[in-house]
């Protein structure tokens, strides 16, 4: 087999981001939020829990806490029972205390919407920045998380490991006013389809260009058995499997 040119590869993955983008026509961040404070708040508590767990805390906390000022002065105790389920929850009762304090010294209580001044705040690292940068600002950015950097390894896009360097690998493969939309189609898949253990190869639409194809199933039937979410049997279908083979549960299970 002849290596793969860098243009080789550009063209792949640009294939490849054309039929996520068939395949996903609902990727959106899943945190639900509105404004820049609210994802900033949401995005820190999604630290080593799903989304949907952060989803199910956060109708009250944003209630309760509308303002920056609000999280400056909150009451730690309080605060730390209305995140507890989401794990880690001193931490990140402490992040976001120290966030509302430093937006509220420092940008006049508003979150301020460039990477250079996201990054100095307490609990926003990069990732955290562009998410916030892509779906509250407008901003192109690509958000490297777990799921990002194992399919791009999987599809060959990029042989870094730096999240960073992932970040400007990937980011050099596509356009940039696709950037952030690319990051939840990459991230659907991952969750719904390409899964850490047995991803569903045998019902992917990416099969045919995928380097990692046989990582998981390549029966069908077994693969499909393992697709995930409310479009689980449209992923089927897409992929040329039949629909009826994709059990009820996967429709309702949890996406990680
Ligand atoms: S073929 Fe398999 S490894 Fe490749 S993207 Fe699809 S599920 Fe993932």
């Amino acid at each position: 087999m002849t290596a793969e040119t860098d243009l080789g590869r550009k063209r792949r993955a640009r294939r490849m981001g054309r039929v996520l983008t068939e395949t996903h026509p609902d990727a959106h961040c899943e945190l639900d939020h509105e404004g820049p404070l609210q994802l900033a708040v949401a995005t820190i508590l999604s630290a080593q829990t799903t989304d949907k767990g952060v989803n199910e805390v956060t109708p009250k906390l944003f209630a309760r806490y509308p303002t920056a000022a609000d999280y400056a002065g909150a009451d730690r105790a309080e605060m730390e029972g209305m995140i507890k389920s989401t794990g880690f929850f001193r931490n990140k009762t402490d992040s976001l205390i120290k966030l509302g304090q430093a937006l509220v010294e420092r940008y006049d209580g508003r979150v301020p919407g460039k990477m250079a001044d996201l990054v100095t705040l307490p609990g926003i690292g990069r990732k955290t920045a562009n998410v916030i940068l892509g779906n509250a600002f407008g901003v192109p950015g690509i958000t490297v998380d777990t799921h990002f950097q194992r399919l791009v390894h999987r599809w060959g896009w990029t042989a870094e490991v730096d999240p960073v360097k992932i970040e400007h690998a990937v980011g050099a493969l596509f356009e940039k006013r696709d950037w952030t939309m690319l990051s939840h189609r990459v991230i659907f898949h991952g969750r719904r389809v390409c899964h850490a253990r047995k991803p569903a190869c045998g019902a992917c639409t990416l099969a045919s260009m995928c380097p990692s194809y046989g990582a998981g199933p390549v029966d069908p039937v077994a693969a499909a058995k393992l697709l995930k979410g409310p479009r689980a049997r449209e992923l089927a279908v897409a992929a040329g499997v039949d629909p009826s083979v994709v059990p009820a549960q996967a429709m309702t299970a949890d996406v990680p």
